[in-house]
């Protein structure tokens, strides 16, 4: 046999070389005019020996793009896979005319080894490392073992890996390095932007992945990552541009390429999962939800996820599945990344029944045997729901995806929908306080009285918008002045409206579920599927209602739950009083957030006008201090209460059935002497503000020793902070607070 030309991945090399081998190994496959065979190094592609091959270009059968996808696609899925058309022409089009390519395909289709070819051909025409910027770490851990087998060197720098960023830059500086892997809130760091010009000057193709989180149209729009993607797209039109995504109506994909630039080549596909069979249960409360989930994990086959909206929810509901018996785990993204890492892997090789989360675990999660996902309420949107469910049975012929409405959803989309609009007036108190000098963040929230979460929020969308920039710790003006888009904004709160829209009607089950998620994510051929609830009239798992016993022991957990309330421990920065707070003990809550055992009960008293407190409320904060006054160290002797401005009635109600049960005095001790601060103020200003209006009632007397405390509700605690102050100068020993609802 005369000697034939093969295309090797080399790792200490740049990416695929051609070599000559005399008698190679025996060829295990042939694929339309290839053979690929194994060799030391990996799959390698072996032209025919009928087709003679001196280079690549040379053959004018054979394109640079078909090899490079189908060696990457050897290694990574074995030699039966072949490319698909739309693969092999989106790395064509990187690889032979350096364009600007966004390709938005379904959950599978292959979008990384569109990446990887494009990256193995240029490395091999002598192009620099590929940049890919990755809106999660999860993902960013995939990859990089993906890239491996590819044939390619992969890195990341991200936030928790700031030791082996040196190492890393080395790597590219002596070119070993074939793929770079970021994360967007690198940006920020200034060691990162210091090295980023250099970079970039080096790189031989970027990759946005995830692409519709640079889309303020997107579900999942985040700033630090479109401004990330602002600077990567600045790059020369010399050096080809890859976004890709799962999830993009018509108007992302548009609004997408409009941001790649007026020659973006798009490549979209069918959306439709076939191996997905999707139900919705309507009408069930917040209790027959956990119940439901319960009697599910006993029945359905392999591993899944549990999605829930907040993190107290996934916390709650991962704590009742597991004294079910069930081997599950919450995850959120409070959680630090090691302990994350953790749960992706016990769930990967199946050590988990389910993962209870939120959507911090989910965009391109790698779990091909994903067999079910729950959403025990439902995500803002049918995109973000399609790419939830989309985690779910790439590699199994049938995997379940339920939807479990709840009622309350609407309030949390709403929520989430308007934290992310900038009201002027707040922002031009920030500028304002900029004006002068760069500022601290606490100078910042006490210069401006606005609070600390909502600040950081501002901040970064100013930040996006180029109007601020971080300086070390401080925050400083550029120059550029802020214009406020209303028409951007209303926009925007129109397209999360018709969204809500989509989702209600998703829920109601009116046809076809997959054709509905087609439809709405403008996929151009949407079709019945013949395997969702409304298709087929069936309901998996327990069906429409979960067991009767289920459920009550749902009631029996989510009753039984000590919601603990732990004091503030330091009077806020710039206020008036200093240092340690000696006022409050550990409290004590009937509910917290959506709490299932009292949502239904606690959600009408709030709504309604002023009045006592129904039994079973009454009932449930009798049993709250049964369980607490086993560690309370002392008991109390009196009952007194936050004035409210309110619900009078129900605090007092409340606190004249505790004093009557527990046979402890009441004393009427504190009063309002004007209207309650707003809530949204900064802490300092909050706590001057309290300490105006709250007041003990002249004359009164506070017995010496531990003092319940009753409030309705619960959030950033100072209301209660002060309100003990005062009980703790007039003599009492201590204060135990006990409210009805504390909020997240
Ligand atoms: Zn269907």
């Amino acid at each position: 046999m005369a000697a034939i030309f093969v295309a090797l991945p080399y790792r200490r090399h740049r990416g695929l070389r051609w070599h000559s081998v005399v008698n190679p190994s025996p060829i295990s496959r042939h694929l339309s005019g290839w053979h690929f065979t194994r060799l030391k190094s990996g799959w390698a592609a072996i032209a025919a020996p009928t087709v003679a091959v001196h280079h690549p270009t040379h053959n004018p059968g054979v394109s640079i793009a078909d090899i490079h996808l189908r060696l990457v696609l050897a290694a990574m899925a074995g030699p039966a896979a072949t490319p698909r058309e739309d693969q092999t022409a989106a790395v064509a089009a990187l690889v032979e005319q350096q364009a600007r390519v966004l390709v938005v395909q379904a959950t599978g289709w292959g979008k990384s080894a569109v990446y990887w070819a494009a990256t193995s051909a240029l490395r091999a025409q002598g192009k620099g490392p590929t940049l890919i910027v990755s809106p999660l770490l999860a993902l960013m851990r995939d990859q990089v073992s993906a890239a491996a087998r590819a044939g390619l060197r992969a890195a990341t720098v991200n936030s928790t890996n700031l030791a082996d960023w040196d190492a890393v830059f080395e790597d590219i500086a002596s070119d070993v390095l074939d793929v770079l892997l970021v994360s967007p809130e690198r940006l920020g760091n200034a060691g990162f932007a210091r090295r980023l010009p250099g970079l970039l000057a080096s790189t031989g193709l970027v990759v946005i992945d995830e692409a519709h989180c640079i889309s303020d149209w997107g579900f999942d729009f985040r700033p630090d990552y479109q401004r990330l993607a602002k600077t990567l797209l600045g790059i020369g039109a010399a050096t080809p541009v890859l976004a890709t995504t799962a999830t993009a109506n018509s108007r992302v994909t548009q609004d997408i390429a409009r941001q790649l630039g007026p020659q973006t080549q798009t490549f979209r596909g069918s959306l439709a999962r076939s191996s997905l069979r999707l139900a919705v249960v309507p009408g069930l409360s917040a209790l027959q939800r956990y119940a439901w989930v319960g009697d599910a994990l006993s029945v359905f086959e392999g591993s899944g996820i549990v999605y829930a909206l907040t993190v107290a929810e996934t916390e709650r509901l991962a704590s009742f599945l597991r004294g079910c018996g069930f081997e599950v785990a919450a995850y959120h993204g409070g959680q630090d990344s090691a302990v994350r890492q953790g749960i992706e892997d016990a769930l990967r090789r199946n050590a988990l029944k389910a993962v209870v989360a939120t959507s911090a675990l989910g965009m391109g999660y790698d779990k091909p045997d994903l067999a079910f996902c729950i959403h025990v309420g439902s995500p803002a949107s049918p995109v973000a729901y399609y790419q939830q469910v989309g985690r779910a049975g790439r590699a199994l012929d049938d995997a379940v995806a339920v939807l479990l409405p709840a009622e309350t959803d609407e309030q949390i989309w709403a929520y989430f929908a308007t934290a992310g609009v900038p009201d002027p007036q707040r922002v031009g108190k920030i500028i304002a306080a900029l004006g002068p000098a760069p500022q601290s963040l606490l100078a910042l929230e006490n210069a401006t009285t606005i609070r600390r979460g909502r600040l950081e929020g501002l901040l970064k969308i100013l930040a996006v918008d180029e109007v601020v920039q971080r300086q070390g710790t401080a925050w400083a003006l550029t120059g550029t002045p802020w214009i406020f888009d209303a028409a951007r904004w209303r926009a925007l709160a129109e397209v999360r409206e018709r969204e809500a829209g989509l989702m209600r009607a998703f829920a109601a089950g009116r046809g076809c579920l997959m054709r509905f998620l087609q439809q709405a994510l403008d996929d151009p051929e949407p079709a019945d599927c013949g395997r969702c609830s409304v298709c087929t009239g069936r309901l998996p798992g327990p069906g429409a209602r979960p067991g009767a016993a289920r459920t009550e022991a749902a009631r029996v957990f989510a009753r039984g739950q000590d919601v603990l309330i732990e004091p503030r421990k330091l009077w806020p920065s710039g206020g008036t009083r200093k240092g340690r707070i000696a006022a409050c003990s550990e409290g004590r809550a009937l509910a917290f957030a959506d709490d299932p055992g009292w949502a239904d009960a606690l959600g009408p008293l709030f709504n309604a006008p002023d009045g006592p407190a129904p039994a079973p409320v009454l009932e449930g904060l009798v049993g709250v201090l049964g369980r607490w006054r086993r560690n309370w160290g002392e008991r109390p002797v009196a009952v007194a209460m936050v004035p409210s401005a309110l619900h009078p009635q129900l605090i007092e109600s409340v606190a004249l059935h505790l004093a009557t049960v527990g046979r402890l005095s009441w004393v009427d001790a504190l009063q309002l002497t004007g209207p309650t601060p707003d809530a949204d103020l900064a802490s300092a200003a909050r706590v001057a503000a309290l300490r105006q209006v709250l007041a003990l009632r002249p004359g009164v007397v506070v017995p010496a020793g531990p003092v319940l405390l009753i409030d309705a509700r619960y959030r950033s605690g100072w209301t209660m902070t002060v309100a003990a102050a005062l009980l703790r100068e007039a003599g009492a020993t201590a204060v135990l607070p006990l409210v009805l609802h504390q909020r997240p």
